[in-house]
């Protein structure tokens, strides 16, 4: 319900070319399946590591220790964890059967105004995947949205704009030096991207995560509402303080978390934020 109109179904398309430090969404950077190991709920029966031929699995002082980077993501270990302390993050499927999985839910849409969102990773990041989706999705009557971190090229957006209702939009830093240092890249093209669907009849929602001491400054604060004072095609911007909620999938992953030890926003000094944003005079800021 937070991501497009009435109720919908979300479809996460894994791979993204950004490393947000604060992502949320660590299972989804990869374009690859990958084992995720629930430590908690281990018991260390050792069954694992007899099925498993890549050496992943090896104990130490009693406790299980997971090398990820020896993982294929072959999925033998899963079905002998009786605790269900392994599983796979990502799987392989065809466009017509993630369609026929929508479908489904297709009285839900139906009576609140909802459809299908393609989100991530960034889905532009399996392009010819994604426009197979959006085309079979169309054909279904589906209203649909895409959930973009904007770095994909002109062209793409382009190819897009007829098959998506409501483009979600992230707009994560205005200075690009620290675009770079906390995301991995430049945000020209983001920046680009986003005014060529402003300018050629798309419907945007763009969204704003405010992490303290990194974007929470009066120049980002004035760009947004710039944007916003803009373009009539940003319908509303949603803003979002940096939370951790992600920080265990790290775990899991055998990944490191960038934020470790940065606490997740008040709700108060979200609405701080919007006040400020607000006094560039742009009246279409909501607390995401
Ligand atoms: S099979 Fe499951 S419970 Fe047993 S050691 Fe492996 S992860 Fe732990
Ligand atoms: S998924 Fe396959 S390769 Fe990975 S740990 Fe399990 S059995 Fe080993």
């Amino acid at each position: 319900m937070h991501d497009g109109p009435g109720i919908r179904t979300v479809v996460f398309l894994k791979g993204c070319l950004f490393r947000c430090v604060w992502c949320c969404n660590p299972e989804s950077q990869s374009r690859q399946p990958q084992l995720a190991f629930v430590e908690e709920d281990c018991v260390n029966c050792g069954e694992c590591s007899k099925v498993c031929d890549r050496n992943v699995f090896t104990s130490f002082f009693g406790r299980l220790k997971v090398r990820h980077d020896r993982c294929d993501a072959c999925g033998k270990c899963i079905d002998v964890c009786t605790r269900k302390a392994l599983k796979i993050y990502g799987q392989e499927v065809t466009s017509d059967e993630i369609i026929a999985e929508v479908l489904k839910d297709r009285s839900y849409y139906e009576q609140s105004g909802g459809g299908v969102t393609f989100s991530g990773g960034d889905p532009l990041h399996q392009f010819g995947f994604l426009t197979e989706l959006l085309e079979k999705s169309k054909a279904e009557g589906l209203d649909t949205c895409v959930e973009s971190e904007g770095l994909g090229s002109v062209r793409q957006f382009e190819e897009l704009l007829p098959l998506v209702d409501t483009f979600y939009y992230d707009y994560k830093m205005t200075d690009p030096a620290v675009h770079r240092r906390y995301t991995g890249h430049d945000n020209e093209g983001v920046i680009e991207n986003l005014k060529y669907l402003c300018t050629h009849g798309a419907d945007v929602v763009l969204r704003c995560i405010i992490v303290p001491g990194v974007n929470d400054n009066a120049a980002h604060f004035k760009a947004i509402a710039g944007l916003g004072n803009e373009f009539k095609a940003i319908r509303r911007i949603e803003v979002f303080g940096y939370h951790d909620f992600g920080a265990f999938k790290y775990r899991r992953l055998g990944m490191k978390y960038g934020m470790k030890g940065k606490r997740s926003v008040e709700p108060a000094q979200v609405d701080e934020w919007i006040s400020e944003i607000r006094k560039y005079g742009c009246d279409k800021i909501i607390k995401g």
